[in-house]
């Protein structure tokens, strides 16, 4: 059974593990270097990414999960947390900090500040059977991807539609929050994404 730890610094947490430990994969949460050490796969949960930037620095995990990362890693980012594993952050604060582990601009709060929030049922490429309910909460989106990196939804299912989900080769990363809602496919695509690493 794979270790898959969700960083547990703000954000669902608990939800995260939950879905984890429902589809098949051992849930940890990752504060501290020593626990990162001993994870397969990482999941950075939705929250704020000016705060986790800030908290990541104080708990002394930026540079390990900056190193693992680098080393391949699976991780899979929701909401903050795909804003922090993008390489370029519009609309951020000027000191915030991101992985840089895929090659993507991403930009805060894209949706603008009138709509805090709606639900889509999307169409997700590597995700069977009837469409996701993703429910998207002061979410950033893609503004462009480099080569590299595949889009796996866009809002509205339309082809010009803001870019929602992204993936290249065992990292992932949403504008949505996967962990609400009950459906645990894109968690059990991720379990399977670490077991193959
Ligand atoms: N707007 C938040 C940010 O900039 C992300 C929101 C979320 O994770 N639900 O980090």
């Amino acid at each position: 059974m794979v270790t898959i730890g969700v960083l547990a610094l703000q954000g669902d947490v608990d939800e995260h593990v939950r879905a984890l430990e429902n589809s098949g994969a051992r849930a940890v949460k990752v504060r501290r270097p020593c626990e990162l050490a001993k994870v397969d796969g990482l999941i950075i949960p939705g929250g704020e990414s000016t705060t986790m930037s800030n908290l990541l620095a104080s708990f002394d995990m930026f540079e390990p999960l900056k190193d693992r990362l680098d080393a391949g890693l699976p991780a899979w980012g929701t909401c903050a947390g795909m804003i922090m594993l993008s390489s370029t952050i519009l609309d951020g604060r000027d000191d915030q900090k991101c992985f840089a582990t895929l090659d993507m601009v991403v930009r805060r709060n894209a949706f603008g500040r009138q709509v805090d929030s709606y639900e889509e049922d999307l169409v997700i490429d590597g995700i069977e059977g009837d469409d996701f309910r993703a429910v998207f909460i002061r979410a950033p989106w893609v503004e462009s991807v480099g080569d590299t990196v595949s889009v796996i939804a866009r809002a509205g299912n339309a082809e010009d539609g803001p870019i929602v989900a992204v993936r290249q080769g065992n990292v992932m990363a949403t504008s949505f929050h996967p962990e609400v809602g009950g459906d645990d496919r894109l968690h059990e695509l991720f379990v399977s994404m670490v077991e193959n690493r």
